[in-house]
């Protein structure tokens, strides 16, 4: 990498747009082209292309809606695989390698990552995202973000926000109240705009609370440059824009994809009859010009070494395979004997997503050709199975392939999704495996007991029918153009699993919490489960699940042997002792969990607050210290419209999966301040837990008829509590005679509480 210069700051980007005519600066807010932002005197134009787990660059000039071929670049598994690492580090260094790629292809901006929450398991999309999980989302998504920029690549983090559903994406209005909006929807993006500054932020298609992303100045505006600070460009999703002068009111700094100029005149027009102010134009231009700049100054001469990109993904795959289950160690195999492999995946290995995030690969790991390689002295037959396009006898397939396996010492079958179904654009209506591939299993198993199940898919699947019969089940997900190779490596034990489920696997979709409020009708979805997301709504209703989020096994063992917890300004600090008690090396990935049993607001049993991981070889064992933050133990507030960190003594535990725990301590933490000012509509029992209102409260009520009356049993009713939800005024007003006068007296008491208790 040759030395990147000092980046162009927001006042070089001022400068240069300060000479600008108005035509120019409204000109910047726009693209030229498909993929192209316009030049004007001083401010480059530059290229912004997808994204994300490749660089899908199309050098061809004719293609103008993008939906055409690519230049050949390196697929790296997709955000579905990758998350299954559960690795910040790999990701950062893949966003490295994309930059790299980018600045070979001219990119200046790669659109991604990709970091909306999994909402429901029938989302398309959810292959291009991470997990259901803020805190792995944004931990990832950060990671992978500085990577890409610290190759002089600016980043896209899409699709901002609450977009987390296909179905009529471009005017569904994603309904959600504040809690889980900020505790789950926005989380992950704030993390990634404060931590990793991404020079630009997708705006999503859908509405949010029923304005469109593209015009949301609440979200654009106040929340991400006011509230996060971020610096960069607010870029439109391809197409999101309705009305360019709302949304550059609203904060929108870049519409794409272009040839936008009747728009641009459009805003030229509506500054001159004042209908939209200067000051919008000037930040829009100043945005878009930090990017050009700060893309143009990154540039570098890069030579892709594809061999290189290809081990990288091919190490990234291999991190990223979750050993799902494996009876009696029937995995890893030895390289010998007879092994059928059986199904259509194993020649045509389904590797990535369909739409725009689509690249095309210098080339493909196919895993049938990658077992023969790692075990060549192995006998290893191919039978298809089945086919993805019912083309051929299923029937006749099905036999072929049980024969094989019945003959064989072992059978390898690829289950899976084929691209069309499922893809960008659109979502599934249920999470089945083909019937076809089932009736194949149950046939394979009951004939061969050694049978080991390879999965590719970029959605959840239900996966009890196969985990009923089969032995052994790697969880493939999507992963990229070496992911064959990868699947090679963990079949023969040359690599050891250490993946984890970025999702949880549900015994059936019904159980999902978003089952009932998914896709939602009359272009609208509400988030009804509110924050009880993913693996916080399993748990929160005590429900079964196949997999839990955060499982994945390995060819070893670790045991966790010391667990210490210490808070201070920052977090808390974990210390857990993890020890290799098997007799391989391998790499234990610990997850901490929060719960706060004793709290004021409605949680989820436990939530996900820190990660970290130990390679260990046989025998060895290690400390590992894992911070968990302070702003992970906050819960989002809408009386108070603020995180809070409430003060309690926290239960954290060190465990294997949000279902396997294996040592808990408790820690005390210390709160912010949750005040809220005292009115009449304060209820006595708010009012009573406040010492000094308490103290002030009792004296006023011991006057009053109310205070004469046995606060013991009166109509058999605890008095006490009853009065506990009655608002002071009104207590005062009609069960104690009180006049206006003792009503201004109590407003002047509770001002004179209010004061000082906002002063500490
Ligand atoms: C997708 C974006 C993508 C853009 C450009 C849109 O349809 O939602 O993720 O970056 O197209 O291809």
């Amino acid at each position: 990498m040759t030395d990147v210069l000092d980046p162009p700051t927001p006042a070089d980007a001022a400068t240069a747009v300060y000479s600008l005519t108005l035509e120019q600066k409204a000109a910047l807010g726009g693209g030229a082209s498909f993929w192209r932002t316009k030049e004007v005197p001083g401010v480059p134009s530059i290229v912004l292309t997808d994204g994300p787990h490749g660089v899908r660059f199309q050098a061809s000039a004719g293609d103008h809606l993008g939906l055409g071929a690519s230049d050949p670049s390196t697929c790296f598994p997709p955000a579905v695989g990758l998350a299954q690492s559960w690795d910040p580090e790999l990701a950062r260094r893949i966003g490295a390698a994309l930059a790299d790629e980018s600045q070979a292809a001219g990119v200046g901006v790669l659109l991604g990552p990709g970091i909306n929450i999994k909402r429901d398991p029938r989302c398309g999309r959810n292959f291009e995202y991470f997990s259901e999980d803020p805190l792995l989302t944004g931990v990832l998504g950060a990671a992978w973000v500085q990577g890409l920029q610290s190759g002089g690549v600016g980043a896209s983090l899409k699709h901002f926000a609450a977009n987390n559903a296909e179905h009529d994406r471009m005017r569904s209005s994603s309904d959600v109240d504040a809690r889980p909006l900020r505790e789950i929807y926005l989380r992950a993006f704030e993390r990634v705009v404060r931590d990793a500054q991404p020079w630009t932020v997708m705006c999503s298609y859908n509405r949010i609370n029923g304005i469109l992303a593209s015009q949301n100045h609440w979200l654009l505006t106040e929340v991400l440059r006011e509230e996060w600070g971020f610096e960069g460009a607010v870029v439109s999703d391809w197409g999101a824009v309705a009305d360019r002068i709302a949304a550059v009111d609203a904060g929108l700094d870049l519409q794409m994809p272009g040839d936008t100029a009747a728009d641009d005149a459009a805003v030229v027009a509506a500054v001159e009859d004042g209908s939209l102010h200067v000051s919008a134009v000037d930040r829009a231009a100043r945005a878009a010009a930090r990017t050009a700049l700060l893309a143009s100054e990154g540039t570098r001469d890069v030579t892709v070494n594809v061999d290189a990109h290809h081990a990288l993904a091919r190490e990234a795959a291999s991190r990223s395979i979750v050993l799902l289950k494996n009876e009696e160690d029937l995995l890893p195999l030895a390289p010998s004997g007879s092994i059928a492999v059986i199904g259509e995946f194993a020649t045509a290995p389904r590797f990535q997503g369909g739409g725009s995030s689509h690249v095309n690969p210098h080339r493909v790991d196919v895993p049938l050709d990658e077992i023969r390689a790692l075990a060549p002295e192995a006998d290893v037959r191919h039978m298809i199975g089945f086919t993805t396009d019912g083309s051929a006898d299923a029937a006749e397939l099905r036999a072929e392939a049980v024969e094989a396996a019945r003959d064989a010492d072992t059978a390898v079958v690829f289950l899976g999704l084929a691209a069309s179904q499922e893809s960008e654009g659109f979502d599934r209506d249920h999470i089945e495996l083909p019937a076809d591939q089932i009736g194949l299993i149950e046939a394979v198993a009951a004939v061969q007991p050694r049978t080991v199940v390879v999965l590719s898919a970029g959605g959840v699947l239900r996966l009890a029918p196969v985990d009923a019969i089969a032995p052994a089940i790697l969880g493939g997900a999507l992963l990229g153009q070496a992911g064959g190779g990868a699947i090679a490596d963990v079949l023969f034990g040359v690599v050891n699993p250490s993946g984890r489920v970025a999702e949880t696997v549900p015994l059936r979709l019904e159980d999902a919490p978003s089952f009932p409020h998914f896709p939602g009708e009359h272009s609208r979805v509400r988030y009804g489960e509110g924050i009880y997301v993913g693996y916080r709504g399993y748990d929160v209703r005590k429900q079964d699940v196949l997999y839990p989020f955060g499982h994945g096994l390995s060819y070893t063992a670790f045991a966790y042997e010391g667990f210490s917890l210490r808070a201070d300004a920052e977090g808390v600090l974990a210390t857990v002792t993890v020890r290799n008690t098997g007799s391989r090396a391998g790499r234990e990935i610990v997850q901490l969990y929060a719960s706060l049993p004793e709290s004021a607001v409605s949680r989820a049993p436990q939530a996900l607050v820190g990660f970290g991981s130990v390679e260990l070889s046989p025998g060895e064992s290690r400390e590992l210290e894992t911070r968990i933050e302070r702003r992970d133990l906050a819960y989002w507030d809408d009386l108070l419209d603020r995180w809070i960190v409430e003060a309690g003594v926290y239960t954290i535990a060190a465990a294997a999966s949000s279902r396997d725990i294996r040592v808990e301590g408790t820690v005390e933490v210390v709160g912010d301040d949750t005040f809220v000012p005292f009115t009449l509509e304060s209820t006595i029992g708010e009012l009573m837990a406040h010492p000094v209102a308490a103290q002030a409260l009792g004296a006023a009520i011991a006057a009053t008829p109310m205070g004469q009356m046995d606060g013991g049993d009166t109509l058999g009713m605890d008095m006490e509590k009853m009065m506990a939800s009655i608002p002071i005024g009104r207590a005062l007003k009609s069960f104690a005679g009180g006049s206006s006068e003792m009503l201004q007296q109590m407003q002047a008491m509770l001002e004179g509480i209010n004061v000082p208790a906002q002063q500490d």
